[in-house]
């Protein structure tokens, strides 16, 4: 099943995760900038959360762009020398 969050332009990151539905979201973003009216600066938008990571956007995933098909990978950098450059 597809899982919706607020994705936060400025950090480059997700305010809010979890969400069942981009309806549900929308609704979520309402709430948010209410409990925190910082974020009405923020350009926030509901966006299809990665299936495999949960901390990026299933459109341009950095995770995926950066390992295709190796979802473990990350787990293994003290074993690996793959990241020097
Ligand atoms: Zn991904």
């Amino acid at each position: 099943m597809a899982e919706f969050g607020i994705w936060v332009d400025e950090d480059g990151g997700f305010a809010e995760t979890g969400f069942r539905s981009s309806e549900q979201a929308q609704q979520g973003i309402g709430d948010l900038v209410f409990a925190e009216p910082y974020l009405r600066d923020y350009t926030l938008s509901v966006v299809e959360i990665c299936p495999d990571h949960e901390e990026q956007p299933k459109e341009g995933c950095e995770e995926c762009d950066a390992e295709p098909g190796e979802d473990d990978a990350d787990d293994d950098e003290s074993d690996s020398l793959s990241h020097a450059a």
